[in-house]
């Protein structure tokens, strides 16, 4: 199945009876996305891959990470949104209460790194920061952590071997969007060195800020 639309080409083996909601989801809430990115459009249409069965899905990952994990579904490696398909990332364990509003909100995550890679290329050491803002603008649940139990080094260096990677971004990210002007943050997207100078401080800053609040 191919469906090709403005911005987007999704691509399944199989048919896909969500395709209408996925199809809305790429036409109305990748907007404000791209608009946060002050981006008219993407530069070339996006292919989106699903994936049908975790066998295949895996194999494409082990390409790309060290260790595949049951709790990796989709991505952005190599040129394309990859997937896995939602009836697939159903029968996980780790994703027993996954919905389709899950699986949407999951196409939007890797819709804001699309967004942030029209940018430059993506640098290890800052998947924290690209993380914090996906996970943020995406619309993605999050459940509350402390920032007091992250060792931010480690969170930089190795962020898909972190446990609580998500939160601890999640929770940076909102640190960001609520301190910093939209102008700033851009300059940071910008201009990754930039960032880098003030990281250790804006996670000290949120850490502050997380427990002046509780
Ligand atoms: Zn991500």
């Amino acid at each position: 199945m191919i469906i090709e639309i403005e911005n987007f080409i999704i691509e399944s083996e199989d048919e896909i009876d969500y395709k209408d909601e996925m199809v809305y989801t790429l036409q109305n809430r990748t907007r404000k996305i791209l608009e946060f990115f002050e981006l008219e459009k993407l530069s070339k249409k996006q292919k989106i891959v699903i994936y049908n069965s975790v066998e295949k899905y895996k194999a494409h990952m082990e390409k790309h990470v060290p260790e595949y994990k049951d709790w990796m579904i989709g991505d952005t490696y190599g040129e394309n949104i990859n997937l896995l398909s939602l009836d697939e990332v159903k029968k996980l364990e780790s994703h027993k209460n996954f919905t389709i509003d899950s699986f949407m909100n999951g196409i939007l995550h890797e819709f804001v790194h699309v967004c942030q890679r029209e940018y430059g290329k993506n640098e290890r050491e800052l998947l924290w920061f690209w993380e914090a803002l996906a996970v943020n603008l995406s619309g993605q649940p999050n459940k509350p952590i402390s920032l007091a139990d992250c060792d931010f080094s480690l969170l930089k260096k190795d962020f898909n071997n972190v446990e609580g990677n998500y939160n601890y971004a999640y929770e940076l990210g909102k640190y960001i969007l609520e301190t910093y002007s939209h102008e700033e943050i851009m300059t940071f997207i910008k201009n990754p060195e930039l960032l880098k100078s003030v990281e250790y401080k804006i996670f000290e800053n949120a850490l502050e800020r997380q427990k002046l609040n509780t």
